[in-house]
């Protein structure tokens, strides 16, 4: 296995900037609204957005949590925009897409978590762009169920929430959030509306092992979620987690595989696999279109 600190090769990314990217890339010139896939720098930017699919980020840039992986600014959050629902929906029409992925810091400042303007947006979406499905990446709203029933209610087409590693390394990791607690929404959300597809994804390459994967996505396939990604993580800066190992792209390949023996709809597994990765044919994979 390649040694920690040094990239092996299939982590570098060919560009491929086909015309549809193109021509995203001048729809969004002179719009004023920020993609995850921009600020984050995604590898995959060329490709998702060439299949018009995109992930915004929605209640501002600064988190309440400061999760040891995770690049995003932490500190007091900006204040609430409710117009923001109704701009994101322009956007989502402007860009022509076809999926979009709607997330969020985690907002522990507000009563809801932020919730009503997750429910905002899908609303804002469906009634814009009907077209196009609309799946929600939330934070756990510090086990408020209230607030997940409100997205809920707003009926996204797929609802998502990162487990982001194993049971053992999740108090390392993570900051607040809780291996038990994730399970719990998703297990809730499931409850709630058995139709809508729920979908985590962990980052490995953190220190865990073989059997603790295998061990978490049973514990996902306990509480009935449908879709897995699982990507390598990388250190956004040196003062970040580091890297505890690259896992090769035959590995990812296997937990593929045993994913998919366990029964979910769908497990996207790679390197370069990010939670909204491909995250258009997931939807239809989970039989929601
Ligand atoms: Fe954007 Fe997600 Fe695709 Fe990256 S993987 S480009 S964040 S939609
Ligand atoms: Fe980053 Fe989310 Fe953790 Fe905030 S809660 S630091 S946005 S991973």
């Amino acid at each position: 296995n390649p040694r920690p600190g040094r990239r092996p090769e299939w982590l570098k990314i060919h560009l491929n900037t086909g015309d549809n990217f193109r021509e995203l890339k001048k729809l969004m010139r002179g719009n004023t609204l920020h993609t995850v896939c921009e600020e984050a720098r995604c590898p995959n930017i060329y490709e998702c957005w060439a299949n018009r699919t995109a992930t915004f980020m929605i209640l501002g840039n600064i988190c309440t949590r400061a999760c040891r992986f995770c690049a995003v600014t932490s500190g007091l959050p900006t204040e609430l925009d409710l117009e923001e629902p109704g701009r994101v929906a322009e956007s989502v029409e402007h860009m022509g897409l076809r999926h979009v992925v709607v997330t969020s810091v985690a907002r522990d400042d507000l009563a809801d978590g932020g919730a009503s303007i997750f429910a905002a947006t899908i609303r804002a979406i469906r009634e814009r762009v009907p077209l196009c499905s609309v799946e929600v990446l939330i934070p756990d709203f510090m086990g408020n169920w209230d607030a997940l029933q409100v997205v809920m209610d707003a009926e996204p087409d797929i609802l998502n929430h990162n487990i982001e590693t194993v049971r053992r390394l999740s108090d390392k990791v993570r900051s607040k959030a809780k291996y038990d607690r994730s399970l719990e929404l998703l297990r809730r959300a499931k409850e709630m509306k058995p139709h809508i597809p729920t979908k985590s994804s962990i980052m490995i390459g953190v220190g865990e092992t073989w059997e603790e994967i295998l061990q978490t996505m049973d514990d996902l396939r306990a509480v009935d979620c449908d879709i897995m990604t699982i990507g390598q993580y990388l250190q956004p800066t040196r003062k970040h987690l580091p890297v505890s190992r690259y896992w090769t792209p035959e590995e990812f390949a296997a937990l593929k595989e045993e994913g998919m023996k366990r029964g979910f709809k769908h497990v996207e597994s790679g390197p370069l696999v990010r939670s909204s990765y491909h995250a258009h044919e997931q939807v239809e994979k989970a039989g929601t279109q």
